[in-house]
C-alpha cells in the first residue's frame, strides 16, 4: 500500500519517521522543506510538492495545524488522488471543516474519514497514539493496515464529524487542565513554595494524570522548554470547542475561561511556545 503524509511540524514528521521505521511504502511532503530536513527526514521519503507526494498514493494522511490548512492543501491534491484513494485527516480540525471537506472529495470518489488522535510528539513517534476515527466502517478497514503502525487503540466514534467533535472534547478537558496547573503553581511559587516541590506533590497527588508525568520538565525547565503543543494550537481547539459544542443557553464557562487563558498568554508573545509556558503569565 502506498502511503503519503502531507504535513511534516511537530506531529507529522514523527507520524512519518514511524512509518518509515515501520516498512510502509511512504512519501512526505512539508510547506516548509527545511523543517521536514531539520527532523532529520532523509531526502528519500519527501517530495517537492504535495501534488507529487500524493500521485499514486492509496491512504494520504492529513497531519496539518488546522482545517482551513486542510481545506487549503486538499484543494491543491484534490485533482491529483485517485478514485477510490482514502483521505485520513489526522489534524485538530473540527466537525464543520472535516464533513465540508468529506462532502467535496466525495464528488471526486475519493473518500474521507477523520483520525485526530490523542497522544503527542513521543506517542507519533513511538506509534501509541489513541486515534479517534470518524467516518464509514469500510474506510476504518481500509485505514487499518496503516493506523495499526500508529497507535495503541482505534476508537470508531461514528459518522464524520463525531471523532473530530470528540477530539475538541478531550482537548478542552486537555487544555482546562493545563491553564489551572500554571495557574496553582504561580500561586504556590508567590507563597514562597518551591516550584519544584509544588510540582512533585502534585504529581503524586490523586489529580496525577500522565500529563502531569510528561509536562514535568517543560513545567520546571528554566528557559524555554522544547515546542511539543504550542499555544497558538491550543487557541485553536479552544475556539473550536467553544464554536462546536455550545449554543445560546448551553455555554461551557469554564472552557471559555481557559480560551481567555491563553489569549492572554499569546497577547504575552507566548503563541509558537509550549503550552506550559502558560505558567509564565502567573511567575512570582
Ligand atoms: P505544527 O508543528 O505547528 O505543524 C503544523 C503543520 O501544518 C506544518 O507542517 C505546517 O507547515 C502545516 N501548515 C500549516 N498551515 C498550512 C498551510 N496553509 N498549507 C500547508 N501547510 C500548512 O503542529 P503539530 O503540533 O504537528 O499539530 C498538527 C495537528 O495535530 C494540529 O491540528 C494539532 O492540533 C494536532 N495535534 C497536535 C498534538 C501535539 O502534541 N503537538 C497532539 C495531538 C494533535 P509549515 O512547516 O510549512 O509551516
Amino acid at each position: 500500500m502506498k502511503v503519503a503524509v502531507l504535513g511534516l511540524g511537530a506531529m507529522g514528521s514523527q507520524l512519518l519517521l514511524r512509518l518509515i521505521d515501520q516498512g510502509v511504502d511512504i512519501t512526505g511532503w512539508n510547506r516548509d522543506a527545511r523543517r521536514a530536513e531539520r527532523a532529520g527526514i532523509p531526502g528519500r521519503f519527501l517530495a517537492g510538492s504535495a501534488r507529487e507526494a500524493v500521485a499514486g498514493a492509496e491512504v494520504v494522511i492529513t497531519m496539518l495545524a488546522d482545517g482551513p490548512a486542510v481545506r487549503a492543501v486538499l484543494g491543491d491534491v484534490a485533482d491529483v488522488l485517485g478514485e477510490g484513494a482514502l483521505v485520513l485527516d489526522m489534524s485538530t480540525s473540527g466537525p464543520a471543516i472535516s464533513c465540508e471537506v468529506a462532502e467535496t472529495l466525495a464528488g471526486r470518489r475519493v473518500r474521507f474519514a477523520e483520525a485526530p488522535v490523542s497522544g503527542s510528539v513521543g506517542a507519533a513517534r513511538g506509534g501509541t497514539l489513541t486515534v479517534l476515527f470518524g467516518g464509514a466502517a469500510e474506510d476504518l478497514a481500509a485505514a487499518e493496515p496503516v493506523l495499526r503502525h500508529l497507535g495503541k487503540k482505534t476508537i470508531p466514534l461514528g459518522p464524520v464529524g463525531a471523532a473530530s467533535t470528540f477530539k475538541l472534547c478531550l482537548n478542552a478537558l486537555l487544555h482546562t487542565f493545563n491553564a489551572t496547573l500554571a495557574e496553582v503553581l504561580g500561586a504556590a511559587t508567590r507563597a514562597g513554595i518551591d516550584l519544584r516541590t509544588a510540582y512533585d506533590t502534585i504529581g503524586e497527588s490523586v489529580i496525577a494524570a500522565p500529563f502531569v508525568h510528561y509536562k514535568r520538565d517543560a513545567f520546571l525547565a528554566d528557559g524555554m522548554p522544547p515546542v511539543a503543543f504550542a499555544v497558538d494550537l491550543v487557541r485553536k481547539d479552544l475556539e473550536l470547542f467553544l464554536a462546536a459544542v455550545t449554543d445560546p443557553g448551553r455555554d461551557a464557562p469554564t472552557v471559555g475561561t481557559a480560551a481567555g487563558v491563553v489569549r492572554r498568554a499569546q497577547e504575552a508573545g507566548l503563541g509558537s511556545e509550549d503550552m506550559a509556558t502558560l505558567a509564565r503569565l502567573y511567575r512570582p
